[in-house]
């Protein structure tokens, strides 16, 4: 399991930083986002560093990256998602990424702002 020292995601593994979880397993942690955007947002991470989505290799991490997308449906259920949600992986400084360590987004639940 690759570690970054530096890597404030990595330290939330760690139990370094405080996290809000949600989920946890030998390869994955979830916890709340820090500053959410929905009612329910949350971040998964596989716990081995890997800095980015274009870091991963199909060969060695596409059985990583499914279970990763398969964790989204339960955790939005359990977080109280029950009309949808959305997943996104920002990806590198043009797609938005500011953390490091590669994570998808779960964010969703009730939308006050939204008609109906
Ligand atoms: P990115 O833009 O890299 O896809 O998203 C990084 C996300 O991590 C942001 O939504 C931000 O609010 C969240 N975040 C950054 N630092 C922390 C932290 O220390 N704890 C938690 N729970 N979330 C964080
Ligand atoms: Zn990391």
């Amino acid at each position: 399991m690759n570690t970054d020292h530096n890597c404030i995601f990595c330290k939330i593994v760690a139990g370094q930083i405080p996290s809000r979880k949600a989920y946890e397993d030998d390869e994955f942690l979830a916890f709340h986002d820090i500053a959410p955007w929905a009612p329910v947002h949350v971040l998964v991470i596989p716990k081995d560093h890997i800095p980015t989505l274009a870091d991963t290799d199909p060969s060695q991490h596409a059985g990583m990256l499914g279970r990763m997308l398969a964790l989204a449906p339960r955790l939005a259920k359990e977080q109280g998602a029950h009309n949808g949600f959305r997943t996104v992986i920002n990806t590198g400084s043009d797609g938005g990424q500011e953390v490091y360590h590669l994570h998808m987004h779960v964010i969703g639940g009730p939308r006050p702002w939204a008609k109906g």
